[in-house]
């Protein structure tokens, strides 16, 4: 029999899937989401939205009025939307129009795997910007990495995830003032000071992509969202798959924009629970934590190994993630921010957890 897998790509074989174990927690904060559920009026109304629209139709193959309420919402012109299940599907749907054998795209080091992930299945170049040695962007590295690579893309993450660090306008500006497209991934954008897409009018290779997943506390719903000029916006649409959009997340999506007031209401308890948990942390010996824009926290232990660590809050149900396999990361975890009594569960456990992972390093 010959070997099925000598058909799939070598590209393919060489990475490694994107995967996270489920386990079960009490105490949840290994994926960035939104610890406030939207109200149960909200739901309320979207259920009776969806109740009202047959089901046995197909969703709109351009949900043009969609569109043009997250650019309403955003500040961009409506042509100039793409809506897809997943600000995943988006990046994919781009990477898939642009990405060819050996295509050159930069990427920093650490951040967001999924990135590195698609260039290499489409056969893309990853070239890898290590973060500075505070881990924040590098900005001169990028633009001398985009230049020297003749990159045809640049993505940065920003807020980045695992690390929390942003990248200024100025930065950004250089970029596009550069070789090829820029993306920034503004998934967490929300929890930020400021937002790229005021940078769209005067950048025609600027690409922001933004989600429903996080600030907006609809993860389970899939929705997300990509900003560009719309002669972009149109290639990038024909690697979108036929009714990717289903209806009822896109009601999902139109009521939470009706009911924003909620919303934000969440984003401000988050930050002032990013800021108390940020100086709770600090104040734990041994851990660092590093400045985040976004809706989680980047702490490295100075003494300790974070797998038995992540192991011993496991076993509390306090979930967190291990990011110690991520390049310059070896000894971090990232946590995400939830609500003042999850923090609490958090650095109740803690310190018996880093004294497995101290006893696992002294064990070495
Ligand atoms: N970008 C970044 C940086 C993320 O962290 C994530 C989710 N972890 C996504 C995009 C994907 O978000 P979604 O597909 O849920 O919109």
């Amino acid at each position: 029999m010959s070997d099925p897998l000598r058909f799939v790509k070598p590209a393919v074989r060489r990475v490694a899937a994107y995967t996270l174990a489920p386990r079960p927690s009490r105490v949840k904060l290994d994926q960035n989401e939104n610890p406030y559920e939207l109200p149960d009026t909200v739901k309320r109304h979207v259920l009776e939205r969806a109740m009202a629209r047959p089901w046995a139709r197909y969703p709109d193959f351009n949900p043009e009025p969609f569109c043009a309420r997250l650019a309403a919402h955003a500040g961009w012109r409506a042509d100039g939307v793409l809506a897809g299940n997943g600000s995943n599907e988006l990046i994919e749907a781009l990477l898939m129009v642009t990405v060819s054998e050996g295509t050159p795209v930069v990427i920093p080091e650490p951040t967001f795997t999924l990135y590195s992930l698609l260039t290499g299945i489409l056969g893309g170049r990853a070239v890898p910007v290590p973060l500075d040695d505070r881990l924040r962007y590098d900005a001169p590295a990028l633009s001398a990495a985009q230049r020297d690579s003749g990159a045809t893309l640049t993505i940065v993450c920003s807020p980045n995830n695992p690390t929390g660090c942003s990248l200024s306008r100025d930065a950004i500006e250089e970029l596009c003032a550069g070789s090829g497209l820029v993306v920034v991934d503004e998934a967490y954008g929300e929890f930020a000071t400021w937002s790229a897409v005021e940078l769209l009018e005067r950048h025609p290779n600027l690409i922001v992509l933004r989600t429903f997943s996080k600030a907006v506390a609809l993860a389970g719903l899939r929705v997300g969202y990509l900003l560009a000029a719309p002669e972009l916006v149109r290639e990038i649409n024909k690697a979108r798959l036929p009714y990717n959009l289903n209806f009822f997340s896109q009601i999902a999506a139109e009521t939470a924009l009706d009911d924003w007031g909620s919303v934000s209401g969440a984003i401000a308890r988050i930050l002032r629970e990013r800021e108390a948990l940020a100086a709770a942390l600090a104040r734990v010996p041994g851990v660092r934590c590093y400045p985040s824009d976004g809706n989680f926290l980047l702490v490295e232990l100075r003494d300790a190994k974070p797998r038995p660590v992540f192991e011993a809050l496991a076993a509390e149900g306090i979930l967190v993630r291990d990011v110690s396999r991520y390049p310059r990361l070896e000894r971090c975890l990232r946590i995400s921010v939830g609500s003042p009594e999850e923090s609490l569960a958090l650095l109740d456990a803690l310190p018996g957890a880093l004294e497995r992972g101290r006893e696992q390093l002294e064990a070495q």
